[in-house]
């Protein structure tokens, strides 16, 4: 892993980021791509620290991320999970058993004092990838989702109760005593900076504990790469998870507008759905620069484009 300062930080969340994150990694070099991922997600199950989102950007970056749920391996088996039900053991949370192999090791090197940071890139370079991929923090954030039947720690609400409750809120508890990684703020800092990429992941569970932490807002604002945006809906609802019903729950249309708005202060430049092209006008009063496409990454080459399509945006804020 290299140390060297990145041309390109993308903030991410799981599935729907790490999918913008591989096409970047096709055509920027992996040590002048940093991955700044969420860790709000991250939870303590069965004895293990389970981190989900760093595990869904490491294994789609590895090409060994399984391709029908976008999250945990190919090829993967499941004896532990049946065993553990036969046990009566707690199984609404799936953890194959390759991937269990990761679980483990992590939660020793943690309590043998690494850092989160140190384990990740180690993990990454063993899986044969070269993208800096960096926790948000190494200090412990975890989301609570305020619900209409009460909070719930986020893995509670998003797999155990599948989303199902009403949200009207969400809190970062942790956040008040964490710090961004530093290898972040000082890629921030670095006039070599080309751009910063919000992937199209879930604004409030998957981006806003990021931009949460204590001075990174500020750093984007301060920072000289434009800061650029991928619309996550699409055609009036989200690709895939529950970002649609969110906003539909917290009273926020469920448009491409309401996601810029979210970014309020921060963005330069936007990407919006060829199928939402009819907000354009809307969008070019919010933010600078706006760039209509395709953004359903549906394969590989779809995803490199979308990449290719950003990072024109971002040039095209620089030259403006
Ligand atoms: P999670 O942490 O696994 O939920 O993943 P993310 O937060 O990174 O991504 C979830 C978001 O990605 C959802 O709002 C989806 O609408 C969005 N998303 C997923 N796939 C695509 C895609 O191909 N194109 C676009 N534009 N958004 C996508």
């Amino acid at each position: 892993m290299s140390q060297a300062s990145p041309r390109v930080l993308a903030l991410c969340g799981g599935v729907g980021g790490a999918k913008l994150v591989l096409g970047l990694s096709h055509i920027v070099a992996g040590e002048d791509l940093m991955v700044v991922v969420n860790t709000g997600d991250d939870f303590d199950h069965l004895g293990l620290r389970v981190c989900p989102d760093i595990d869904t950007v490491s294994y789609t970056l590895a090409g060994v991320v399984n391709p029908e749920t976008g999250w945990g391996r190919a090829g993967e088996t499941g004896e532990f999970m049946a065993a553990l039900a036969s046990l009566g053991g707690e199984d609404w949370f799936f953890l194959g058993d390759r991937d269990l192999a990761l679980h483990v090791e992590r939660t020793r090197r943690l309590r043998d004092g690494e850092t989160l940071s140190d384990i990740t890139a180690d993990f990454a370079c063993r899986l044969g990838v070269t993208v800096n991929i960096v926790p948000m923090s190494d200090d412990p954030v975890a989301t609570k989702v305020a619900t209409k039947e009460g909070e719930l720690a986020f893995q509670h609400y998003f797999v155990r109760e599948r989303c199902q409750p009403a949200v009207t809120g969400f809190r970062f508890q942790g956040i008040d005593r964490a710090s961004p990684h530093s290898r972040i703020v000082e890629a921030l800092q670095n006039p070599a900076l080309e751009a910063v990429v919000i992937c199209p992941s879930n604004p409030f569970v998957s981006i806003d504990p990021i931009l949460a932490l204590p001075g990174l807002r500020e750093a984007l604002t301060r920072c000289t790469a434009p800061v650029v945006a991928i619309s996550p809906i699409v055609g009036g609802a989200a690709v895939k998870g529950p970002t649609a019903k969110m906003m539909a729950e917290l009273n926020v249309a469920v448009t491409p507008a309401a996601v810029v708005t979210h970014y309020a202060g921060l963005l330069e430049g936007f990407v919006l759905d060829e199928r939402d092209a009819a907000c354009k006008r809307t969008i070019e009063r919010l933010v600078p620069h706006v760039s209509i496409g395709d953004t359903l990454m549906v394969n590989l080459d779809r995803k490199i484009a979308l990449a290719e399509q950003v990072l024109a945006l971002a040039g095209r804020c620089v030259a403006a």
